[in-house]
């Protein structure tokens, strides 16, 4: 593909080289047109260290990496270049020397991925759903409930953001007012597990610039205001075998399969450790309360949107490609291709091993005193990870280790800083 010319008719001077950080935060190198594309043939050299947000005033790092360290290469999938003028983006892989690094999150997707179709005949499909708040001055754009009709003719930015994804292939399927003011969801097409991951990056890309047009934020943390609704990043996922969703079974009871159901068993097994890598910052354990519709225990249902692993209701008539479970405690804040990447490494070891879940669970679970919570916070949730070798050895025991190595030092200087809150509180003692 001659990028170059691509650009140029659309009038872009740069393409952004872009990845995602284990910290979950989307970076880009650019190249100029006039060079792009030389560099796309060569890669463009990256700090190790970039892998993750590290303060400048910090003398040591929050990884592992440091001034010191060789650079790697950010490799450009062309296929994925996107053009939304006056953006261009094109999703990278990163390369130590002539492989693949083993600490790059989308390469160990697309390892595991290689893994599964080669071994066991499996292709996954995976679809989000993205949460987000549209926020002006760091309040809520608007002050609309669930589903409030009005938030759509009051405002364009969200008709923008649907029509740009679309012009760089995202296809999105609902389009909601979500549960707290100035919350959107937007429910995008399941496609095959990699370029999910990749629409998720893409989609943050369109959104965060569309808003900025219009002087406003689109923010994508888990919990962005006290006591109102958080936004998650709901992971469905499916396997396919022979264009056949392998995830169904017309015979039994959820229509779901012995595959689907050594998978939940597999996220089931390993959902504190998971937690840690699906809900990845000290921010997203201030979603994961109580009634908030967002998980709290580890139980899996058949439409029961308080228990962490979903069956939903298939859609009438297509019931056989519908089916698919629904991961629910994934939060944006998240690398998309690690939670899919963790995801599908713990389902498939409950395949592996013939795991078999419990029941399902059909009250409410919020209050079930006698069902183990999800890790409650980001510490505990570490340490979980730390604990689960299967899940790390799965997932790429080094990428892991320096997920948590980054992980730890984002908690410690966290906890080690004093809140507005606590000065409230506790002045007076
Ligand atoms: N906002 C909720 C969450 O954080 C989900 C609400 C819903 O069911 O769509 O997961
Ligand atoms: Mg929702
Ligand atoms: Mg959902």
């Amino acid at each position: 593909m001659d990028v170059k010319k691509v650009l140029e008719e659309k009038n872009v001077d740069v393409l952004r080289f872009t990845y995602v950080g284990l910290d979950g935060i989307i970076r880009s190198k650019g190249a100029h047109v006039s060079v792009v594309n030389d560099m796309i043939r060569t890669g463009i050299g990256l700090s190790k260290a970039m892998l993750s947000y590290t303060p400048m005033d910090r003398i040591s790092p929050y990884g592992s990496f440091g001034p010191e360290d060789e650079d790697v290469f950010l490799v450009p999938d062309v296929g994925t270049l996107s053009v939304f003028p006056p953006s261009a983006v094109v999703l990278c892989d990163l390369y130590y020397g002539n492989s693949p690094w083993e600490i790059d999150p989308r390469s160990s997707l697309k390892r595991s991925l290689k893994r599964a179709r080669e071994e066991l005949g499996l292709e996954f499909r995976s679809s989000f759903e993205l949460e987000f708040y549209l926020i002006k001055d760091r309040k809520p754009l608007d002050s609309g409930v669930c589903f409030d009709s009005s938030s759509f003719y009051d405002n364009q930015v969200i008709e923008e953001i649907v029509n740009l994804s679309r012009d760089v292939g995202i296809q999105p399927l609902r389009i909601m007012k979500e549960y707290g003011p100035g919350q959107f969801e937007i429910d995008i097409l399941h496609k095959e597990a990699l370029r999910s991951a990749d629409e998720v990056v893409l989609f943050k890309e369109v959104a965060r610039q569309v808003a900025r047009r219009h002087g406003v934020e689109a923010n994508f943390m888990p919990k962005p205001f006290n006591r109102l609704a958080g936004s998650g990043l709901h992971l469905n996922l499916s396997a396919w075998r022979g264009g056949r969703n392998a995830f169904y079974n017309p015979t039994d009871r959820y229509g779901m399969s012995e595959l689907a159901y050594g998978f939940i068993a597999g996220i089931m097994e390993h959902a504190k450790a998971l937690t840690a890598l699906v809900a990845p910052t000290v921010n997203s354990y201030k979603r994961l309360v109580p009634g908030s519709w967002a998980p709290t225990k580890i139980a899996y249902g058949y439409n029961n949107k308080s228990a962490m692993l979903r069956i939903p209701t298939p859609y009438p008539g297509v019931e056989g490609e519908d089916r698919r479970v629904e991961f629910r405690v994934p939060d944006p804040s998240s690398n998309p291709y690690l939670a899919i990447l963790a995801t599908i490494e713990a389902g498939l070891d409950g395949v592996e091993r013939g795991l078999k879940p419990q029941p399902p669970v059909d009250e409410n679970v919020y209050a079930r005193g006698d069902v183990p919570d999800v890790p409650r916070n980001l510490r505990e949730a570490l340490t979980e990870l730390k604990r689960d070798t299967k899940l790390m050895d799965r997932v790429g025991r080094k990428l892991v280790e320096e997920f948590i190595k980054v992980k730890t030092a984002e908690v410690e200087e966290y906890e080690s800083l004093v809140t507005d809150w606590e000065y409230e509180v506790y002045s007076r003692v």
